[in-house]
């Protein structure tokens, strides 16, 4: 199997240090891809080529409009191709290729979206209060931005960065997981094609313990932006304190779904299920807390049990499957843990909570059951953890103020929703969540129109929309006096 390079100022090259990693299908674990990895030295050339790209001509001046167009165009070709993205991100992780086909024509939208956007922020001016002066603001790109992405929307998470950063005039490096860097690679292909100028965009797939930590580190790097896990952001964090560079970070979440006594609640099943099992619960929003008020437990305990003991577990490539395996071993291992020590402090495992054992075709995969737990409580961990995998667990409460505060007893705050008919109740609730998105009578809706984010642990910072393009700009004030006087301070 041919390896395939990674792109530094242009340039398709193999790693300094001849580094290979095999890239296999989490269905069957069969090998897919061979590609080349970085370390620290190509990390460190990636980083002054979009250093020399944002400063070179070529890049600086396009104008906006020019870049908007670019932008716009690579959109198309995202469009064109993406049968082939769509393929190779379902083989690289197992998610179905219905599934896949949503996230390549989203990611085409978000290109021409951002390109859109790209001649639309002229400066403005502000009052100013002096006579005889004026105060003008102008929003400029940050520089130079190293990204680094997970491996469950190995793409879009890419896009969500990639877009608004080229729209402002931004260079950058992008470092995909090292699990799944296939279609970040075929994007990097299109992106040369559609003619972005040499340097403003590098790819260099590797390790996060160098060349992510080499991205979060340099003092050529203006700013990081970062979509993984709560532990892994604390360390980027502290990693980018060395200059000071900005820092975006879209982390985990402990997403509550609460359901009260005047919610639809038939509809609502279909939701939590969608919430939790698509894309195998591996979904940064995924509404694995589910809060079912007393009154409509039992019915919707038997309910999903029912639903959940017929998804449907096979190939992402195959139309029938519902639910793709785990991304690693490791992983699956890790929700086994999660779901062993909730059994062990006392839920009830309803259904699933092991691989499946009886189908030969999902034997090489990373399989979970998907899984459902009742009688947790507040202080366990399962209550607690994102899980990041087929698993949910329904508690139940008696009030409004019990569900609306054990929703907000998270050290999380990304995403939540919720489902009721009352007006009074739905602006109370939707108020007191503490979470940057709350759905309402829905659950699960992204588009590239509305910011993304969260509260408390969940992040710093909001990708898409108007503000994910302003996380990649600095704000400039230019006071000019139109009449200067001395001063005479400083006697005459
Ligand atoms: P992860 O934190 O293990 O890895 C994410 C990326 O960080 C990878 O590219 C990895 O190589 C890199 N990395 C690891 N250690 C690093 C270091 N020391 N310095 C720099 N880079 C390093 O996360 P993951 O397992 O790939 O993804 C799952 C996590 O991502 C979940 O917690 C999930 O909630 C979160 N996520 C959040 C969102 C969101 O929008 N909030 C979206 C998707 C995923």
């Amino acid at each position: 199997m041919a390896v395939q390079p990674f792109f530094i100022n242009g340039s398709w090259v193999t790693g300094q240090a001849g580094l290979e990693r095999v890239i296999i299908n989490p269905f069957d674990q069969q090998a897919i891809a061979t590609v080349a990895e970085g370390d620290r030295t190509d990390a460190r050339a990636a980083i002054r080529s979009a250093r020399e790209a944002f400063q070179g001509a070529d890049w600086e001046q396009l104008s906006p409009t020019e870049r908007g167009q670019l932008l716009y165009q690579l959109g198309e070709r995202i469009a064109a191709e993406k049968e082939n993205l769509a393929r190779l991100e379902t083989l690289n992780t197992g998610k179905t290729y219905t599934e896949s086909l949503w996230d390549m024509d989203d990611i085409a939208g978000i290109f021409r979206y951002y390109g859109g956007l790209a001649d639309k922020h002229a400066g403005e001016i502000i009052a100013s209060p002096n006579p005889h002066s004026q105060s003008r603001l102008e929003k400029e790109p940050v520089g130079v931005v190293g990204m680094i992405c997970p491996w469950n929307y190995p793409l879009l998470q890419a896009a969500w960065k990639i877009a608004p950063a080229l729209a402002t005039g931004c260079t950058l490096v992008i470092k995909p997981s090292e699990l799944t860097p296939l279609s970040t690679l075929e994007w990097t292909r299109l992106a040369e094609e559609a003619g972005f100028p040499k340097g403003v965009i590098n790819t260099v797939t590797g390790p996060g313990s160098t060349v992510g930590a080499e991205l979060a580190e340099s003092l050529e790097v203006d700013m990081i932006s970062f979509t993984g896990g709560v532990v892994t952001g604390k360390k980027i964090m502290q990693a980018a304190a060395g200059n000071v560079k900005k820092v975006a970070l879209e982390l985990g979440g402990k997403n509550p779904h609460i359901l009260f006594e005047d919610g639809d609640w038939e509809t609502a099943i279909d939701f939590i299920l969608n919430g939790v099992f698509f894309h195998a619960g591996q979904i940064c929003s995924a509404g694995t807390r589910v809060l079912v008020h007393a009154s409509l437990h039992d019915r919707v305990v038997a309910h999903l049990e029912s639903r959940i003991r017929n998804i449907r577990l096979g190939n992402g490539m195959e139309e029938s499957t519902q639910m793709g395996p785990l991304i690693s071993a490791d992983q699956r291992q890790k929700v086994a843990h999660h779901v062993q020590r909730a059994i062990q402090e006392g839920a009830v495992l309803v259904c699933g909570g092991q691989q499946p054992d009886n189908d030969p075709k999902l034997e090489k995969g990373f399989f979970y059951l998907p899984t459902l737990l009742i009688g947790c409580r507040p202080d366990m961990r399962i209550v607690q953890e994102e899980i990041f995998g087929p698993v949910v667990h329904v508690e139940k409460f008696e009030t409004e103020a019990e569900a609306v505060a054990r929703a907000n007893d998270t050290i999380y705050g990304l995403s939540g929703g919720f489902w009721s008919r009352d007006p009074d109740r739905i602006s109370r609730v939707s108020k007191a969540l503490r979470f940057g998105t709350v759905w309402v009578n829905d659950f699960n809706v992204y588009f590239t129109q509305a910011p993304w984010g969260g509260y408390k642990q969940s992040g710093l910072g909001r990708e898409l929309g108007t503000t994910g393009m302003e996380e990649f700009q600095e704000i400039k004030h230019i006071y000019q006096n139109f009449n200067p006087q001395p001063l005479n301070w400083f006697g005459k």
